[in-house]
């Protein structure tokens, strides 16, 4: 593998132009797939950046505010045209900042031009509706204003289409942003900013600060100029923005965890589901929020669907994600590799059954990398640590049920309700699971994780603030409401 031996450096960008941070110090971005490769060197900035960036934002508004939808929706489809040109090269970047093999990378870039073309297209939809007054001399209608500044906190595992599936719809609606990537992708990060650049967005429009999310992340959580907060990533952290936001009457939303569960019923396809299991559990590492963590398998099937699943799980090609052919690229970080390991020992310590995997892949190259195998494990009792908590890796707790009631009172017993899936020949089975998963995207005969741009994204329960994201859902938190009466 190439080591890049000449990295650069990259800055903040505030009121359109790209700055150091206030203290210069920066940190290095390295490659989770080989730790001798530096992506790049990213700002290491405090909370006068943040004061900075969210000012520049505050004094962009009101021009930004005042242009049209269709205007604004304009710079949008630049944007997807620059990022679009950029995809092999930042989709590269990415797999070398976070690990994920190439091909999803690739998709994953596509995804974030496909949602700048829809957002941008979204400033010429409608904004309200008139509603029939009582008066009938008079015109009532809603209307809809941006709230203002937005800071955008976002997590490593999707470094492009989470912070554009934010950042479009904010600006769209007329909101100025000031963005916090993970300082794990915030080369990733830099780079997506560039194409809003490169596009010609007003200076002040889109804000980018990069740095410790104890530090900055939390000065956006506070500031009093920041009217909305909209954060993606850990249940821990998005509960003390929240507390932060609601403390000082800012909007916000989270999407946080999952323990996302798939049903396999006897009348299933089981082809088909060891398929949607692999994918769904073990694509991206695991490192999805809507990943499949928990299989429920019905006993009369059982033994064959875990040897169907056996069977393909070894033939996994475990690597370094720009290789053509590897599979599963290593975790993100050292840190999510300790995560890992140390739920994959909680479970064999508690007394789950370890079929398959459990172990870090330290051989040849991978020695340099933070690479975990597959992980299968049985005899998962619902109380085990490996069946209630978030594991972020690719670790996959089968649990054998009678009936499809008793996979969905287990399937239910979580704090979470992000995504679920079932697979099953039977519309009556199907509709009992729509009607009484608690999950907010609820998949039938399909794998757990996947999501379409147009589509409302968010859970129940733990998994979120209750509001949604994507598609026209996205109006909902980027916007206030006004009602209006007009009589002449
Ligand atoms: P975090 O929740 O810590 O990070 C998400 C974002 O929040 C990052 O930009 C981070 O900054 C920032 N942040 C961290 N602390 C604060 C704070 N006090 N105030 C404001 N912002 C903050 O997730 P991790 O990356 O540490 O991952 C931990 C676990 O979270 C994972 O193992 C997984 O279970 C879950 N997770 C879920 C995701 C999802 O898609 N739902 C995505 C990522 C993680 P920085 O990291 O740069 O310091």
């Amino acid at each position: 593998m190439t080591v890049r031996t000449k990295q650069q450096t990259y800055l903040n960008y505030i009121n359109g132009q790209w700055v150091p941070s206030a203290s210069g110090k920066t940190e290095a971005s390295l490659n989770p797939a080989n730790i001798d490769d530096i992506v790049g060197y990213v700002q290491e900035s405090g909370v006068e950046d943040v004061n900075v960036a969210v000012e520049a934002a505050r004094r962009a508004q009101a021009a930004w505010r005042k242009l049209s939808g269709p205007k604004r929706g304009e710079y949008l489809f630049r944007a997807a045209d620059v990022l679009k040109k950029r995809l092999d090269e930042i989709a590269e970047t990415m797999t070398r900042e976070m690990g994920k093999t190439l091909p999803e990378a690739k998709g994953e870039v596509q995804r974030g031009v496909n949602i700048l073309r829809y957002y941008a297209g979204e400033g010429m939809r409608s904004i309200g509706e008139v509603i029939p007054s009582t008066d009938s001399e008079a015109l009532m209608f809603t209307t809809r204003v941006p709230l203002g500044v937005v800071g955008v906190i976002t997590p490593w595992n999707f470094p492009v289409a989470i912070p554009i599936w934010k950042i479009a719809p904010a600006i769209v609606y007329g909101n100025t942003v000031v963005f916090k990537p993970a300082q794990e992708t915030a080369v990733t990060a830099a780079k997506i900013v560039e194409c809003f650049d490169e596009a010609g967005l007003p200076a002040g429009v889109v804000n980018l600060v990069t740095g410790k999310g104890s530090v900055i992340g939390n000065a956006i959580a506070e500031h009093p100029h920041i009217h909305g907060i909209t954060f993606t990533g850990s249940n821990e952290v998005g509960k003390t923005i929240a507390q932060k936001a609601v403390a000082r009457g800012a909007k916000y939303q989270l999407e946080m965890g999952g323990k996302n569960p798939v049903i396999v019923l006897e009348d299933a396809d089981l082809d088909r589901a060891v398929e949607a299991t692999i994918s769904g559990g073990l694509r991206s590492t695991g490192q999805k929020c809507t990943a499949t963590s928990r299989v429920f398998v019905q006993r009369t099937v059982y033994d064959q669907f875990k040897e169907k699943l056996l069977a393909k799980v070894k033939q996994l090609n475990i690597g370094n994600g720009l290789e053509d052919g590897v599979w599963m690229g290593p975790c993100a970080s050292q840190k999510q590799l300790e995560t890992v390991l140390s739920y994959i020992q909680k479970g064999i310590e508690e007394g789950a059954t370890l079929v398959y995997g459990g172990q870090r892949l330290t051989d040849g190259e991978r020695a340099k990398g933070f690479y975990v195998q597959p992980t299968i494990f049985e005899n998962v009792s619902p109380d085990m640590t490996i069946a209630r908590e978030e594991i972020f890796g690719p670790v996959l707790a089968l649990i054998k049920v009678d009936s499809l009631e008793e996979a969905l009172s287990l399937a239910n017993d979580t704090p979470f309700g992000l995504s679920a899936s079932i697979f099953t020949q039977n519309i009556g089975k199907m509709l009992a699971f729509i009607q009484d998963i608690e999950a907010g995207l609820v998949r039938i005969n399909e794998e757990s994780a996947g999501v379409e741009l147009q589509a409302p994204f968010g859970g129940m329960k733990q998994s979120s603030s209750h509001s949604r994201e994507q598609g026209r859902a996205a109006i909902e938190f980027f916007t206030a409401m006004k009602t209006v009466l007009v009589k002449g």
